[in-house]
């Protein structure tokens, strides 16, 4: 299997590389954020509590993300791989992720990250509350707590990886095929 977890701050570019990602190597997305806001939309409990959190720049618990990554996981036994795209965000996830991998046989192959500038995450997530109405993108401060939260909690699940020699970083400026193509290259050399 090949598994990649998609790595960089809110506005990186995950959810773009994630989409080229799995059509060339015919993976399976999961994105917490993603599945958190079908959530929000069905009005379902997950939804709600997830909402609470995510509204105010703060991580859903642990515990709660874990569990529905897992039950996620496991609805695609026949998965070529995955690529996990904003999780893990906590050292604690991590841990669980790699328990999880190991239950169904597995492992994770990379964390690659993709390297961008503050002040451009900034301009991009402005940009994207203009089209995409993420509440979370409208409010200055709810992003400036966002990225408080990536600096303090989520950047050290770098290290994590690098420890296992597992992680690889490329540079998130440029045109998007451009990226596409520095990933493309990194997964060439690491599969
Ligand atoms: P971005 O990377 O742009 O911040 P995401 O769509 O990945 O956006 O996540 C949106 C929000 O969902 C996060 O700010 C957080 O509240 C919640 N979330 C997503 N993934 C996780 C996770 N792995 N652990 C805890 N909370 C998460």
């Amino acid at each position: 299997m090949l598994n990649i977890v998609l790595f960089g701050p809110p506005g990186a570019g995950k959810g773009t590389q994630s989409q080229r990602l799995i059509e060339k190597y015919d993976l399976v997305h999961l994105s917490t954020g993603d599945i958190f806001r079908a959530n929000i939309g069905g009005n379902t409990e997950l939804g709600k509590l997830a909402k609470s959190y995510i509204d105010k720049g703060q991580l859903v618990p642990d515990e709660v993300t874990i569990n529905m990554l897992g039950s996620e996981v496991k609805k695609h036994p026949d998965a070529k791989g995955f690529i996990f795209d904003g999780f893990p965000r906590t050292k604690a996830q991590a841990g669980a992720l790699d328990e999880l991998m190991s239950e169904i046989g597995s492992s994770i192959t990379a964390m690659i990250a993709l390297d961008v500038p503050e002040e451009e995450l900034k301009q991009r997530l402005k940009k994207r509350a203009e089209d995409s109405g993420r509440s979370d993108d409208a409010d200055p401060k709810v992003i400036a707590n966002r990225i408080e939260v990536y600096k303090n909690e989520t950047a050290p699940v770098k290290s994590y990886y690098q420890e296992q020699n597992k992680f690889y970083s490329i540079d998130g400026l440029g045109a998007i095929s451009e990226i596409t193509d520095r990933m493309f290259d990194t997964v060439e050399q690491i599969k």
